[in-house]
């Protein structure tokens, strides 16, 4: 997959794509990750790549014409799936979301910054705005980390076991189960009995109980929906 970011902070991405799972995809060719500096399409002369807004005080907002001249360029070189605006008021991100993300081939990820980007631009180019939660953040630099970040580790190849994404939470509709490590005894603390057993079955109905029973406590929202087996 083909992800291509344009931001005003291109070095922002350096470190999170830089360590760990994405790095790891990103050197295997399992995703190409290209981040383009927005001011370098602004014909301004000084590189402005913001104006204050009409009828507006206070803030400035992201001024079309470098955002139209990068996508257009992008655009005429290959054809996109989808080209995503990174907005407090788009769709909530949610593991379904990204599980079905993993088809594509080409995304653009358009980050705002100051008060956001000028409606034309969300009404003629974008295709898709998502938001990371209902807060407001200073940029959409995090937000579009938390969408590669969430597709990547769950593209095959990118995790050296397969099945440990597919055993995170939200992959079935649940919390995942608690989860222990040696030693057995830490600080007089025990391990639960049941995980040292060895009865793969039973072990296996543990952890969809304590799956169950951590959704109904933490997220009930997530059962609502859901038919359980
Ligand atoms: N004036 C806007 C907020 C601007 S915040 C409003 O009231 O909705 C500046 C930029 O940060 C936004 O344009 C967006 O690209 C990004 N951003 C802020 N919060 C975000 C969130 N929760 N999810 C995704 N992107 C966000």
């Amino acid at each position: 997959m083909r992800i291509d970011i344009i931001t005003l902070f291109p070095e922002m991405f350096e470190g999170p794509f830089g360590y760990s799972i994405v790095k790891r995809a990103i050197d295997k060719g399992i995703v190409e990750v290209y981040t383009h500096n927005l001011r370098d399409w602004s014909t301004d002369k000084h590189h402005r790549v913001d104006d204050t807004p009409y009828g507006g005080k206070g803030g400035m907002l992201m001024s079309p014409q470098p955002i139209a001249a990068c996508i257009d360029e992008l655009k005429s070189q290959r054809e996109y799936d989808e080209v995503f605006y990174t907005s407090p008021d788009g769709e909530l991100l949610d593991q379904p979301t990204l599980n079905k993300s993993i088809n594509y081939t080409n995304i653009i990820i358009l980050c705002g910054h100051y008060k956001g980007v000028d409606e034309r631009i969300r009404e003629h180019y974008i295709t898709k705005e998502f938001s990371i939660g209902d807060y407001v953040l200073s940029g959409g630099e995090l937000a579009a980390m938390v969408l590669v970040d969430g597709i990547t580790r769950i593209i095959p190849g990118s995790i050296g076991d397969e099945m440990s994404a597919l055993s995170d939470s939200f992959q079935n509709g649940l919390i995942a189960p608690p989860a222990y490590t040696r030693p057995r005894l830490f600080n007089n603390w025990e391990v639960p009995e049941i995980l040292l057993s060895g009865n793969e079955k039973k072990i296996d109905e543990w952890k969809h109980e304590q799956s169950l029973k951590r959704t109904k406590e933490r997220r009930p929202n997530l059962l609502k929906d859901k038919k359980i087996d």
